[in-house]
């Protein structure tokens, strides 16, 4: 299948397990919502798919190919976390630059940065310090580095919850849309039903260590 599955994930740590035998299976193009309350193993499964978390059971497959066992950096996966991750000693086209693959020459990349600014609604924001950007700016500027280094799939655990109600529909439009032009895989982790339903293709609740289909 080209997209993204997980396979009999299992992730315990004390007590019972939090991912035990998870199954799931996103399409190329596809969102996929995951929804469950604070702990329940949300963050754990992102992490596991990206190999932040190491798995006692289970496969990880990426476009029919099992990337399981390589390191984080080459799983071809973007995370976007709850709060952008970003270097306030560097302006945003040098936070940029971080997520372009090694060897590309500096004109090719700056217009790839001015490309992706423009495609998650920041074009000319180059020279500006992180530090002046807002909560949703600084988002955008992390899901444009993550788009820069060209993943395969895209995972994002809650990344709106720190924005306001205006902001956040704003940014789950961004999204949705650059998700869809680049027909990417994607799973979208969040408490909140209604921003759920807003992005997601499809909404999956977290129960006892699996996935179920939301009940009507
Ligand atoms: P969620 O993202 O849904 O809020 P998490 O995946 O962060 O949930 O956590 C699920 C459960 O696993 C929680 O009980 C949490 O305390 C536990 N947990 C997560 N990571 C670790 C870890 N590295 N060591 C021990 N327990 C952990
Ligand atoms: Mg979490």
């Amino acid at each position: 299948m080209s997209g993204l599955e997980v396979r009999g994930a299992v992730v315990r740590f004390d007590g019972p397990p939090v991912l035990d035998g998870l199954d799931l299976s996103v399409a190329a193009g596809e969102i996929v919502a995951v929804l469950g309350p604070s702990g329940c193993g949300k963050s754990t499964l992102l992490r596991s798919i990206v190999g932040l978390q190491a798995m006692e059971a289970g496969e990880i497959v990426l476009h029919d190919r099992d990337v399981g066992a390589l390191p984080t950096e080459a799983r071809e996966i973007g995370f976007l976390f709850q709060r952008p991750v970003l270097f306030p000693t560097r302006d945003v086209a040098g936070n940029l630059r971080l997520g372009i693959p090694r060897g590309v020459a500096k004109a090719e990349a700056n217009t790839r940065i001015a490309t992706a600014l423009e495609e998650v609604g920041l074009a000319g924001f180059e020279r500006r310090s992180i530090e002046g950007l807002s909560g949703g700016e600084g988002q955008r500027v992390a899901l444009a580095r993550a788009l820069l280094a060209e993943p395969k799939a895209l995972l994002l655990d809650e990344p709106f919850s720190a924005l306001d109600g205006a902001l956040r529909q704003r940014l789950v439009d961004t999204v949705r849309s650059v998700l869809k032009a680049r027909d990417l895989p994607a799973v979208h982790v969040t408490h909140d039903g209604d921003e759920a339903k807003a992005i997601a293709d499809r909404c999956l609740i977290m129960d006892d260590g699996r996935l179920r289909e939301e009940s009507a």
